[in-house]
């Protein structure tokens, strides 16, 4: 007689994703988030595929043999992963479509479902995604995994878009711009994304939170609290100081991420870093450039002004 085995249901496991703009401090946010001990953050996990085919280390802060990728992650996972977080086709006289209704009967299951391998690769029950696009979000919860074995949780974070506007104005493709012009191409860009993001907020029907960075940056406890709570997992104090835990996030914010680099060779050197609300913007932009931003975008930054 065979034992009797005890069914037991697993909890879904969770996976959280961040939405917003580009510099509208995500990688804060998944950093904190990460320091949790039941939670994973992933980072941008969209440029997987890109980093693993250019032969580029997949962690960013290890940036070479890392614990998390290489270590619980075969060859074979990665390749799954790649194919799975791309729509690249495997062959090019299959159409897309019949290859993947082939894949589905093959039952190449990680191959549709990157999340749940992840998942099912390490302990952490919370996995942060911060690639932070509508239109990766979209791609990804049409998978069948979000029907079955994962639970999606969104985060829409917000920032002034005066703050997001003066990291837009160190790239490259802005230089040499007037005022006038920088603010009418850079408005018109925010305003579109924000507008598309506030829209995929209002669709979405799981569990879902909208949040600013300033107040995460200047009440970051109380509002950390409050994300565990909608998590449901319990806050721990510690996850603030985001720089003394071990992350393996892909992309994200350099400056952010050196800090924890830093503490991870040499815990004294980094006694002053800290959670800061970042208002450079301040200094540096102008009032032309602010003006030209407020028109095309007919003051819908009024709502996010911090
Ligand atoms: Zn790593």
């Amino acid at each position: 007689m065979g034992r009797m085995v005890e069914m037991r249901t697993e909890p879904k496991k969770k996976v959280v994703f961040i939405m917003g703009t580009a510099h509208c401090g995500s990688t804060l946010l998944t950093l904190v988030l990460g320091g949790h001990s039941d939670c994973l953050s992933l980072g941008e996990i969209s440029n997987l595929p890109d980093f693993y085919r250019r032969n580029k280390p997949i962690c960013s802060v290890c940036e070479g043999e890392c614990s998390l990728w290489d270590q619980k992650f075969s060859d074979q996972d990665l390749q799954a992963l790649v194919h799975g977080f791309s729509d690249r086709r495997v062959h090019r006289f299959i159409p897309l479509k019949v290859e993947k209704q082939v894949r589905r009967l093959l039952r190449a299951d990680s191959v549709f479902n990157p999340y749940s391998l992840i998942a099912s690769k390490v302990e952490e029950s919370v996995l942060i995604d911060s690639t932070k696009t509508v239109w990766w979000l979209q791609k990804r919860l049409a998978a069948r995994e979000f029907n079955e074995n994962l639970s999606p949780y969104l985060i829409h974070l917000i920032r002034d878009g005066r703050a997001v506007m003066n990291s837009y104005s160190r790239r490259k493709q802005y230089q040499g711009l007037t005022s006038q012009q920088f603010g009418e191409q850079f408005g018109t860009l925010w305003k579109n994304r924000v507008t598309n993001e506030n829209n995929f907020f209002d669709s979405f029907s799981g569990k879902k939170i909208r949040l600013r960075y300033e107040e995460f940056a200047t009440n970051s406890e109380a509002i950390t609290q409050r994300l565990c709570n909608w998590l449901e997992i319990e806050f721990q104090p510690d996850m603030l100081s985001y720089w003394k835990h071990q992350h393996h996030t892909i992309s994200g914010n350099k400056g952010t991420r050196a800090s924890v680099q830093r503490y991870q060779n040499d815990a004294q050197s980094n006694r002053n870093v800290g959670i800061k609300l970042n208002q450079k913007w301040q200094q540096r932009l102008s009032a032309e450039q602010i003006a030209a931003f407020y028109q095309v975008t007919d003051g819908m930054n009024k709502n996010y002004e911090w």
